[in-house]
């Protein structure tokens, strides 16, 4: 029996409700109680003062690095950045060295993800073996240990025979979901940036959107033909968000989700040749950037993610075009989108909120146990937000093993104060209890 916590004076904001002043008691593990003015004898208080209390986000697309690369980040690093983001839960991709194709390494994953105890680690699973994408992976092994999300994310499925085995093994797995790196390869090899007016200008050479449309319009066939599940990883394209938005008319079973950088950011923010700024799928151009606005707001793309992608500072620390792609994003993504979408008066509280907790939680299969409505009885993953704390992001303090975020120096509002993990503080005061 642990002690009881009271989060006092907060907003609650759920799937439910859109403000209800209340306090919140939490005990092993699960909402108690929902009220005013709660104070059950010896509970300790967490003060949340004209904050909001909603469902812990979750991030569906994370690197920890962990195994092969924990000189950048590690499933402990990770998971402390990402509850400092006010994340419960997240995915990490499968391309670890050795890479999540197989059921040691995957429970080698979630078992050091639980041993940490600061965020819920899931993982995904790779489609092919090695993600080399010659021979499906055993899926249904994944499967039974927990995973609902196959990808190949880093790189891209690109036999469409390997993909349509993918899509027909996984109609059998109840709440399994195939999701693409949407970048055909013979369009991008040896690209490094967006191909438009900014990498002619800068003589990078370019991956046109074209690379991502194509293939998101032949898995949607695909997805067709045989009624599997299709996830768009870090859709980047206006050309991609209308194939998308026309599958969901025509009811076929397909989710996407955007980055914060690519809702926020351009292609020319590569002007000055900094790596910080370069990931697969690349900043896009004005059109392209408006175009995933657009569909985030009209419920085309599903959810915000983050791609979370550390690299150690000496690997980004070399000219744009030798750089490995990737940004930060867990400790950001909260204020980032909250800036972009609710300070500028285009989506409610609530609305970021769908995108950045029970939405995401669905696609991934979570939603028995986080994007919950705060009710008595439902389990305790909670964030505390405050909508009008402006802050300073500075590289050379994050949680993160590594430093490349493109935020350096930008003033945001909207901070997570507090976060809970099954009833567990994991941050409070904007400082990781672990
Ligand atoms: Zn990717």
């Amino acid at each position: 029996m642990s002690d009881t916590i009271v989060i006092r004076g907060a907003t609650v904001v759920d799937a439910t409700t859109t403000g209800t002043r209340a306090d919140v008691a939490v005990r092993d593990g699960r909402v108690v109680e929902v009220g005013d003015s709660l104070s059950p004898a010896g509970a300790r208080v967490l003060d949340a003062e004209g904050c909001i209390v909603a469902p812990g986000l979750v991030d569906i697309q994370v690197h920890f690095r962990e195994p092969g690369r924990e000189d950048s980040e590690t499933i402990e690093t990770g998971s402390r950045a990402a509850a400092l983001g006010g994340f419960t839960a997240v995915v990490c991709m499968p391309n670890t060295n050795p890479p999540l194709d197989d059921a040691a390494v995957v429970q080698a994953v979630i078992g050091r993800g639980r041993e940490v105890g600061l965020c819920d680690v899931r993982v995904a699973g790779c489609i092919t073996k090695g993600r080399a994408g010659k021979e499906l992976a055993p899926l249904g092994e994944l499967y039974d240990l927990g995973v609902r999300i196959f990808t190949d994310d880093g790189d891209c499925v690109a036999d469409a025979a390997i993909m349509r085995r993918a899509f027909e093994y996984a109609t059998a797995l109840p709440g399994a979901v195939i999701a693409q790196h949407a970048e055909d390869p013979s369009l991008v090899r040896g690209g490094h940036m967006h191909e438009g007016d900014w990498s002619a200008r800068l003589g990078i050479p370019g991956r046109p959107a074209e690379a991502e449309i194509v293939i998101v319009a032949r898995d949607l066939a695909l997805a067709r033909r045989t009624g599997g599940r299709y996830h768009v990883l870090h859709l980047s394209t206006a050309g991609a968000a209308d194939l998308v938005r026309c599958a969901k008319v025509e009811g076929l079973r397909v989710t996407a989700e955007c980055t914060p950088q690519h809702l926020a950011l351009t292609d020319a923010s590569c002007a000055g040749y900094d790596p910080v700024f370069k990931m697969n799928p690349p900043l896009r151009g004005e059109t392209d950037r408006d175009g995933v606005r657009a569909a985030l707001l009209d419920g085309t793309i599903d959810a915000i993610a983050t791609d979370h992608a550390p690299h150690a500072p000496e690997t980004k620390a070399v000219p744009f075009e030798e750089a490995p792609p990737g940004m930060l994003g867990v400790e950001t993504a909260f204020a980032v989108s909250h800036d972009e979408l609710v300070t500028s008066g285009e989506l409610t509280m609530q609305g970021l909120l769908a995108r950045l907790s029970w939405q995401p939680a669905a696609i991934a299969g979570l939603e028995a146990c986080h994007g919950r409505p705060v009710a008595a009885g439902e389990p305790a993953n909670l964030v505390v937000i405050d909508p009008d704390a402006t802050w300073t992001v500075d590289a050379m303090s994050v949680a993160s093993r590594s430093r490349n975020t493109p935020w350096a120096g930008r003033t945001l509002r909207g901070r997570v104060r507090h976060t809970l993990l099954q009833g567990n503080p994991t941050v409070i005061d904007q400082e990781a209890c672990r």
